[in-house]
């Protein structure tokens, strides 16, 4: 099939490189003209683990090129993917401005039938603009799918090959059968692929988000209840987990969600309701958790800084959002950061793959260390904000002498407790004050 990719972001390079893979042709369309030249170059702009080599792959096998050219590609392909950002606008709620964008573009060029397939995500109501804007252009024949996309950063490429599920929102038959045969090659072991309006198709998105932001929100809230009693939110966690109707994904406590999608997604869904006059009112308090807990780590530096961090100096391990990325969008790190040096304290920053971009946002308010433990040196304390693997088991002796004071505040629970106690590290993390082992006597049954 021929394709048009719009947008060459997370999801459009990722969409355009895995439907080329399977034999398609697939041109992909930005605005950025410096990112398309360096495409072109064979430099991949975002740090997405596999995406390079299947990228040069298909770019080699000549079924995946890049382009600014919006008219050519439009009058090529069959189907259109609109994968352009959708940022919050300052009300929260998504400017659809290049969703609109895009769809003015194919109305003016387009000279026969096309199938436009929305994968931004988009509140409910956007097939239906996207419809009118093309419409305003052309009498030529068209028809518009929903079909939002559920990769996560970091596993973008394993979740797109091989995603849980596929959601088709449309009214068109033919755009439905296209659809499906367009995915009949990810969903080989029977995964679904499922067919509904657009309206329920574009809400699924954000029910999704919006319930895995809750979870998030609500295990930190169960984290900080376990701080105040002295439980520990890890047994609770397990506890719980084991459970088949809860199960054991996205509940571990840590320092807040971000990233370019739970943060802008849940505020999005809030204005979309509050545009109808109806109030979601739990997500309006996960989203109050999460700002909080972004900073929670800050209370215990404090306090264990007797109130005075002017002066301080921090190491800070893990700057994007989550591991694997080099995404700093929301990323908790920022906000610690900011309120670090509010305080007068200085920050000695390390993370495997976002210093390019926290130089960029940070200038030279903060010290980059490309080596985590040059970080380290002389600094009063680390702080572990993002779980990268790298930093699960770090050499602790080298730690201790490196810092002026055995101290790590772990926003992400990395370390057990008991062990940072054994080897003379003070240690805070998120819910697990107690931190202690249940049974410290060991009995014989005889
Ligand atoms: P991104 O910011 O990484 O990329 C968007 C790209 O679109 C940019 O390269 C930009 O230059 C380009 N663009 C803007 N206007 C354009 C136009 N008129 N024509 C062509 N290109 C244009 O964004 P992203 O992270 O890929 O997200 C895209 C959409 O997918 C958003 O709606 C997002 O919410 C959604 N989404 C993102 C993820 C994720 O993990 N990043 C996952 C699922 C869904």
């Amino acid at each position: 099939m021929h394709l048009a990719v719009f947008g060459s972001g997370y999801v459009g390079l990722v969409a355009g490189a895995c439907f080329a893979d399977v034999g398609n042709d697939v041109i992909c369309v930005d605005i950025d003209k410096e990112k398309i030249d360096r495409l072109n170059k064979g430099k991949i702009p975002i740090y997405e683990p596999g995406l390079e080599d299947i990228v040069k792959r298909n770019v080699k096998e000549e079924r995946l090129t890049f382009t600014t050219d919006a008219v050519n590609a439009i009058r090529q392909a069959r189907v259109i993917i609109i994968a352009v950002g959708t940022p919050p606008d300052e009300d929260g709620s998504a400017d659809l401005k290049h969703v609109l964008d895009v769809a003015r573009l194919i109305g003016k060029n387009m000279k026969d039938f096309k199938i436009v397939v929305n994968k931004s995500t988009v509140p409910v109501g956007t097939a239906d603009k996207v419809t009118t804007e093309i419409k305003k252009h052309t009498g030529v024949d068209f028809a518009v799918v929903s079909n939002p996309e559920f990769l996560k950063e970091g596993d973008a490429l394993a979740d797109f090959m091989k995603p849980d599920r596929v959601i088709i929102g449309t009214s068109n038959a033919e755009a439905a059968e296209v659809m499906r045969t367009l995915y009949l090659p990810f969903v080989r072991t029977g995964r679904p692929v499922i067919v509904m309006d657009e309206k329920s198709a574009e809400l699924t998105k954000y029910a999704a988000n919006s319930l895995l932001a809750t979870k998030i929100s609500f295990m930190n809230e169960m984290a900080n209840l376990c701080d105040h009693v002295g439980a520990d939110i890890d047994w609770i966690r397990k506890g719980i987990g084991t459970d088949t109707r809860i199960g054991p994904y996205f509940i571990f406590a840590g320092t807040g969600y971000g990233g370019s999608c739970f943060p802008k997604d849940v505020r999005a869904i809030i204005k979309t309701a509050d545009d109808q006059k109806f109030e979601l009112k739990i997500l309006k308090a996960v989203e109050v958790v999460n700002e909080q807990q972004k900073v929670i780590l800050l209370s215990k530096i404090e306090q264990y800084f007797e109130n005075n961090l002017k002066g301080k100096t921090f190491a800070l391990w893990g700057l994007s959002f989550k591991p694997k990325t080099d995404d700093m969008r929301e990323a908790p790190a920022i906000n610690m950061i900011n309120a670090l040096i509010e305080r007068g304290a200085k920050i000695n920053a390390h993370d495997p793959e976002a210093m390019e971009e926290a130089k960029r946002i940070f200038g030279p308010k903060i010290h980059l260390f490309q080596k985590r433990y040059d970080a380290l040196e002389g600094a009063d304390g680390l702080i572990i904000m993002t779980e990268w693997n790298q930093f699960r088991e770090p050499d602790f002796y080298l730690i201790k002498e490196l810092l002026k004071k055995p101290v790590i505040f772990d926003g992400r629970n990395l370390y057990q407790p008991s062990r940072m106690r054994n080897m003379g590290i003070d240690y805070y993390c998120v819910g697990r004050s107690s931190g202690r082992s249940p049974i410290t006597k060991k009995v014989t049954i005889e």
